[in-house]
């Protein structure tokens, strides 16, 4: 089984971000300092325009990429210059402190050579995010963009946050609150469709619908998510993190395609685990060499995964558990939620 090369692919510029959602799987927030550098960028660019045969497109995201402003122009001016199509950048929208200040960015973004962007709303993200500035980004993406080129991810919680008011970040406490422990759970899961790897199944996992014992997951592999999906992400620090596994990386490269044509997983003792037998053989093994005790159950098998990489990476032994600070920010900075 070899590496598949990509078609699409997301670039994050940081793991910065000013929201620290309970439910991001790259565990990004405040804490997290670095961005990308302009030269890292270009040559992953070129990398990228290289590697993939049949593009269908990249994402240019964060952490969130508005805080780094000009470095966002600067990506999205590159992919004008080599040729490569953006299918979004993404944004939470905390920024957007009136529509005039939407219209400007979304106008420099335009010039650069943008012509759609991402929107996210959730419970997750009214968090920290008062409604209002979600609605004046959409307004003003709406009027930049024209309105089929704004995606609001996922309009359906529009009007639910709208119930708690526009002004104010809302707590997710208030939505255990209001619709009960379990209600709550089964709109946070089921409604937003939650990945529970990264923060999510480590901070929302206990309002699980459907909890698993870990078991159930023997046989699962994770050969098509690392190998086969055609979609990675890249970090500032250059590591190469197959679909959505944050925390996993492949390795850092200095050229894409040379490592897309090398890679070998068998050279990377968990990520063979994870390919040939998934979450369940990866637990067996950190429970017969490293005294990992498993849960009863989990909210799904990224959680199990998770988990034994967090407890594995206190080894130090692991060069695919990275990058290490991932493992520092599965708890989010916000206040624990009482469940
Ligand atoms: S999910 Fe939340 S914390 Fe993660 S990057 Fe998006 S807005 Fe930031
Ligand atoms: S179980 Fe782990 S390796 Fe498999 S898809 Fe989930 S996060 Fe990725």
């Amino acid at each position: 089984m070899r590496l598949h090369p990509i078609d699409s692919c997301g670039i994050m510029l940081s793991y910065r971000c000013q929201c620290g959602c309970r439910h991001c799987v790259y565990a990004c927030g405040p804490r997290w300092r670095d961005w990308m550098s302009k030269d890292t960028l270009e040559g992953l660019l070129a990398g990228i325009k290289e590697t993939w045969v049949y593009p269908r497109g990249l994402h240019l995201a964060g952490g969130e990429a508005f805080l780094n402003f000009d470095l966002l122009l600067f990506g999205v001016e590159a992919c004008r210059r080599l040729g490569l199509p953006i299918e979004y950048v993404e944004t939470n929208a905390g920024w957007c402190v009136s529509p005039e200040v939407g219209r400007e960015k979304f106008n420099l973004l335009k010039e650069a050579g943008l012509f759609r962007v991402l929107i996210s709303v959730s419970p997750f993200h009214a968090e920290t995010i008062p409604l209002k500035r979600t609605l004046w980004a959409i307004e003003a993406a709406q009027e930049v963009f024209g309105p089929g080129n704004v995606i609001v991810y996922m309009s359906q919680f529009i009007p639910l946050i709208r119930e708690f008011g526009e002004e104010k970040p809302v707590p997710l406490s208030k939505w255990l609150s209001r619709f009960g422990r379990e209600k709550a759970g089964r709109l946070l899961w089921e409604g937003y469709a939650l990945i529970p790897g990264g923060r999510a199944g480590i901070e929302l996992g206990p309002l699980a619908p459907t909890r698993y014992r870990p078991e159930d997951f023997a046989g699962q592999t994770c050969a098509h998510e690392i190998l086969a999906s055609r979609h990675a992400h890249f970090d500032p620090y250059l590591h190469y993190i197959p679909l959505f596994c944050g925390g996993l990386s492949l390795g850092q490269f200095e050229d894409l395609p040379s490592f897309v044509n090398t890679f070998d997983y068998r050279k990377l003792p968990l990520v063979k685990f994870l390919v040939e037998g998934g979450p369940w053989a990866l637990a067996e093994f950190a429970r017969q060499h490293f005294g990992f005790v498993p849960r009863d159950s989990y909210a799904g098998k990224c959680h199990l995964c998770v988990e034994v990489r967090a407890h594995l990476v206190k080894t130090g032994n692991f060069e695919e558990l990275a990058p290490k600070e991932f493992y520092e920010n599965l708890r989010s900075h916000l206040p624990p939620l009482e469940v």
